[in-house]
């Protein structure tokens, strides 16, 4: 089959979280099935542009509304991640540093799409699937079935996969006019509750609609920002798969991030010697548990109850542990994070920032992990953290619902808790540290976990299922 991703994430071109993960993995384990998959994306100003050889594949020339653009599409010349990678270049629009965070989102993430269908729309074949991911790119099944120009992608099967609904790219319903000539019958299908929500004529649009793990799914119809009810009425081709972690990026025998490499037979010393460097580095005591936190520093993470949890457990617990965190994210929680470093006697320090290394180097050296998230769609931290032996302390919501046993129950492996509350956090912080005063039960947690497979291979089988079920007309 020839399936065709769309995203604005894929690593290690552009990342900032899952999303990135998902699309620099998915498309290679399809290929490794005999499949032709391929990734568009747009063309960020990143290293990965500059680091290596591009072809010019297409010029073209097309409209946001009165705005008349050329773009051009580059593919990688060597093919090194696994798949063929296409680079769409919009000059002014796509051409910046960061993937989000402008003014004119909006507007850039429009004439993405836009050029990528005129794109489409130009190949001599079409392809089988067309797999657009989150709101940058929910409007294409739309486009294909409506926009006169793009007329002949309009029977090119559509997947749109919801990797978070907390974002749907709503803007103004004047800005229906960006959008190449289209059936005016069928504005209805762009607006929800007033305004242009891409997410929601995604989820109308599409032929078929998953969610990245079966929890979220469920959870969606009870609250996702207001598309609950188009959720309940669109169930029938809604679907829940889990997401993969590639185990060949994410492997504590290879990593190249770090040096004390280790299977699970050596996870015991090879996570000590991890530990070590990091708390050298970042001035901690190595012989307490090590527990971090990696990720957007935001609401829906439970990153705003970081600080307190952990002046919490210094309180009631005593300082029998330490805290590394690193993020970045809403200002007053970088904020709040460095602000309580000046009460660490060893125990405590934060990294604000994005940094890929920091991360792998986390998974290795950390004991626990905590993942306090008020809404996790998957949440591929605590895959890695289980590969890594690392604990993940989560709370019970969504992909972690579905990944995630609390050890305390029969083949349990993680710690998990109910609430997302600085007194359920810190529970959990001392259940945490009462199960590493266990070496034995901790080692036997260790084996536990680094024995799962949470591998792309079945995700991947479940995709092209999908896909399959879509060509014979299911
Ligand atoms: P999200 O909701 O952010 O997509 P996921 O758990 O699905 O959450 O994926 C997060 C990914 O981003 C993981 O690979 C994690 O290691 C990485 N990540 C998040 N924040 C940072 C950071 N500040 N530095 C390095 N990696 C980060």
């Amino acid at each position: 089959m020839e399936i065709v991703h769309v995203s604005a994430e894929c690593y290690p071109v552009a990342k900032a979280g899952g999303l990135g993960d998902v699309v620099g993995a998915l498309p290679k384990y399809q290929n490794g099935l005999g499949h032709n998959a391929k990734v568009i994306m747009p063309m960020y100003r990143t290293k990965f542009l500059s680091n290596n050889e591009w072809d010019v594949v297409h010029k073209g020339y097309t409209h946001l509304h009165d705005y008349w653009f050329n773009y051009t599409v580059i593919r990688e010349a060597t093919n090194k991640l696994g798949f063929e990678l296409y680079l769409v270049d919009i000059y002014g629009l796509l051409d910046r540093d960061k993937i989000y965070g402008y003014g004119d989102d909006t507007e850039r993430f429009f004439s993405f799409q836009i050029a990528v269908s005129d794109w489409l729309n130009t190949w001599s074949n079409t392809p089988d699937v067309v797999h657009v991911h989150d709101h940058h790119c929910a409007l294409i099944p739309f486009m294909f079935k409506y926009c006169f120009s793009f007329r002949k992608l309009e029977n090119v099967a559509t997947v749109l996969t919801i990797h978070n609904a907390q974002y749907q790219g709503q803007t103004g319903m004047e800005k229906t006019v960006y959008i190449p000539e289209w059936d005016v019958w069928k504005r209805g299908l762009l607006e929800w509750e007033g305004a242009l929500n891409p997410l929601a004529c995604g989820i109308r649009c599409a032929w078929k609609v998953t969610t990245v793990s079966p929890t979220y799914l469920i959870e969606m119809r009870h609250s996702s920002m207001g598309l609950e009810p188009l959720l309940e009425y669109e169930k029938g081709k809604c679907s829940g798969i889990l997401n993969g972690i590639d185990t060949k990026v994410w492997d504590p025998a290879t990593d190249h991030y770090f040096e004390h490499h280790y299977s699970a037979a050596t996870a015991d010393q090879g996570k000590q010697k991890n530990k070590e460097a990091l708390c050298f580095e970042y001035g901690l005591d190595p012989r307490k548990p090590l527990i971090t936190f990696i990720g957007r520093l935001v609401g829906d993470k439970g990153a705003d109850l970081i600080p307190q949890a952990v002046e919490d457990s210094f309180y009631y617990i005593g300082r029998r542990m330490c805290f590394l965190i690193l993020g970045s994210g809403l200002p007053s929680i970088e904020g709040h994070l460095q602000s309580i470093r000046d009460m660490s006697r060893g125990d405590y320090n934060t990294y604000i920032g994005y940094d890929e290394a920091l991360s792998h180097r986390l998974y290795a050296g950390a004991d626990f992990i905590l993942m306090p998230s008020r809404v996790e769609p998957c949440g591929l931290n605590q895959l890695y953290a289980l590969r890594y032996g690392t604990v993940p302390v989560v709370r019970n919501t969504g992909g972690l619902h579905d990944t995630v046993l609390d050890y305390g129950d029969p083949g349990g492996y993680g710690i998990r808790f109910l609430h997302a509350s600085v007194q359920d956090m810190t529970h959990a912080i001392w259940r945490a540290t009462e199960l590493f005063a266990n070496r034995e039960m901790l080692k036997d947690v260790r084996q536990r976990m680094m024995q799962l497979d949470f591998s792309w291979e079945a995700s991947v089988r479940a995709y092209l299922d999908l896909y399959e079920r879509m060509r014979s007309g299911q």
